[in-house]
């Protein structure tokens, strides 16, 4: 019999078990010897007695990092694991004695007016914080959201309504959606119960039109008949939003996102527009798509389905990952390096298995320890460029290796670049090796499909959110919302796609408008903006790698915006954006050439 292959993840580097009760101890004493520093907190402290301190902190960090991290990592793969759970709420609770401890220091760099301390002001603050450049822009941009927080009774007040109201119309709302029953019933089939929305929408991807058509439909009528509620819930988490946004003196409703995310509002108003003119793209996915499954013209329910080209072919763990690595190693020497790092430190958990967390994430640590990888690998297409984008995130990270813990993770805006840049080298490669035309045309048309799915479809969900909390504030009912939504799907799919009537419901079933507005930007930011300086990538050639590495290197130490800068790339630029669209014309122009 062969040899087992794949891989299970070593987490004595962190911490091995049963070193867990000493290192709590350990860290239970550092904590008290906060009280040394306490009083030496003032605007004029000395530089040398601020570093101290902070060296001191990070060494904490550090600390509750290992205890916290190694449960952790052991519970996403054995989620039953009693021991794991247990270790894991220990080492929670150290963290809230730990933040409890420190929260008036960290208040008070962050500016605010502390009991019995006097306030830290912005010159001593630059002053102070210069000891650790690596440290500044972090540092000095918490103090910059400081401002949007309010005296420390009243933040209390809200955090407990918050709990009571806005908290709970969420999980009210999803409350309604778990006692959904849905009836399948497809064309000339007979009726099927369905308890749960999962099961259901496995439909969504048949090869069977009517059996897609009854699952969009069983699911939407749920919403549809329920709309009332939806929509008593959405406008009065909007009206939350709006009431607490400006109490807080941002100016809109998705600055309190953006500024959150590092990220210019500008930029995001371009990088939504440029998304709303390429829509054709992926209009002409659809037209094409139409095409190849001999229908006129696709209806919304027909998007996801599946072309019947060419049966899936399996790849081994083995060959993945040498085709990851030899890809890494061409496009530059530090990415292959990085990844085989991470394999031979034995960081990757390869395999699925029973009462292992599903998907897949890279957890960074510490600069100390090479990152963790968590996949499930299961032979196909799809988990090599998962392979290949966990790995960039890891391979990250290991670039920003040289800086403080709390410098080290890139902040949105660039968080995504090694790993789109790891998933696209090696989406190529594999284009380039396929066995034929037909594996070509089947890994091109989902790569199209996924990326409406990551791109286009979330930003529509912005500019609707945009609408809708316009809308709320002037006065709209549930059916006049619905109204609003389906223009927008309209404008989406243009002629390309026939929308049946019941999709003016669908936002009701789109849990982040609800329950973190404007969030679904975030989901393809990072990638886009990633796949732009890929299209940078694509025309400079190599000579752009060292400069993709300086991004990297910068981890989170500085602006994103100014780092950007350094390479010649403004976020702000619609021609920076169009380039990102680029390469999603380019594998439309190849799909249609097969
Ligand atoms: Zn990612």
């Amino acid at each position: 019999m062969a040899k087992k292959e794949g891989m299970r993840w070593n987490l004595d580097e962190i911490l091995p078990a049963k070193k867990f009760d000493e290192l709590w101890k350990e860290i239970e004493q550092d904590i008290s010897k906060y009280d040394f520093f306490l009083p030496k907190f003032s605007p004029e402290m000395d530089r040398d007695g601020f570093v101290a301190f902070m060296k001191f902190d990070e060494k904490i960090i550090e600390k509750l990092a290992r205890l916290g991290g190694m449960p952790c990592l052991w519970e996403s793969t054995d989620q039953k694991s009693q021991e794991a759970k247990l270790l894991k709420s220990k080492a929670e609770d150290l963290v809230l004695r730990f933040s409890n401890k420190t929260r008036k220091i960290s208040l008070w760099l962050q500016g605010k007016e502390i009991d019995g301390f006097v306030r830290l002001d912005d010159k001593n603050a630059e002053r102070l914080f210069k000891t650790l450049p690596a440290l500044q822009y972090g540092m000095m941009y918490s103090r910059k959201l400081a401002r949007h927080t309010l005296l420390e009774n009243e933040e209390k007040i809200i955090t407990e309504k918050d709990m009571t109201g806005a908290g709970v119309l969420v999980d009210l709302r999803e409350l309604i959606e778990t006692e959904f029953c849905f009836k399948f019933k497809p064309k000339g089939k007979k009726e099927k119960i369905f308890n749960n929305a999962a099961e259901l929408l496995k439909h969504v991807y048949s090869k069977n039109a009517n059996e897609r058509e009854a699952a969009c439909n069983s699911l939407l009528e749920k919403y549809k008949e329920n709309i009332d509620k939806f929509f008593m819930v959405y406008q009065a988490i909007v009206k939350d939003w709006r009431y607490d946004y400006e109490r807080r003196g941002y100016e809109s409703a998705i600055q309190v996102r953006n500024i959150g995310n590092h990220v210019p509002d500008k930029a995001i108003e371009v990088l939504l527009d440029v998304c709303r003119t390429n829509r054709d793209v992926y209009q002409r996915y659809f037209r094409f798509k139409a095409k190849e499954l001999g229908m006129k013209r696709l209806r919304r329910h027909d998007i996801y389905a599946p072309l019947k080209i060419a049966k899936d072919e399996k790849i081994s763990y083995e060959e993945s990952k040498k085709l990851v690595l030899s890809t890494f190693d061409e496009f530059s020497k530090g990415f292959g390096e990085k990844a085989r790092r991470i394999i031979n430190d034995r960081h990757i958990d390869s395999h699925p298995r029973q009462n292992k967390r599903g998907g897949a994430f890279c957890l960074t640590l510490m600069p100390s320890i090479a990152p963790y990888v968590l996949l499930n690998y299961t032979h196909t297409a799809r988990d090599v460029s998962t392979m290949a984008h966990e790995l960039g995130h890891g391979i990250h990270s290991l670039y920003a290796a040289h800086l403080p813990m709390a410098a080290q993770h890139a902040n949105l805006p660039l968080s995504e670049t090694a790993s789109t840049f790891g998933e696209m080298v090696v989406f190529e490669k594999m284009l380039e090796k396929a066995k034929n035309d037909k594996v070509r045309k089947a890994m091109l048309s989902d790569k199209m499909a996924d990326s409406f799915a990551t791109i286009l479809r979330q930003a529509y969900f912005v500019m609707f959110e945009k609408k809708a909390h316009e809308a709320v504030r002037k006065g709209i009912t549930a059916e006049q919302l619905s109204g609003l939504y389906m223009e927008m799907l309209k404008e989406q799919f243009g002629d390309s796609v026939d929308i049946s009537p019941i999709y003016r419901y669908e936002w009701a079933r789109i849990p982040h408008i609800v329950a973190t507005p404007f969030y679904c930007y975030a989901y393809n930011f990072g990638e886009l903006l990633s796949m732009a300086l890929f299209a940078r990538y694509k025309k400079e050639g190599v000579g752009f790698v060292p400069k993709i590495e300086k991004v990297l290197s910068y981890g989170g130490s500085e602006d994103p915006d100014k780092v950007l800068k350094e390479i010649g790339v403004d976020m702000c630029s619609r021609e920076f954006w169009e380039g990102s669209f680029e390469i999603v014309r380019g594998w439309q122009e190849k799909l249609e050439q097969y």
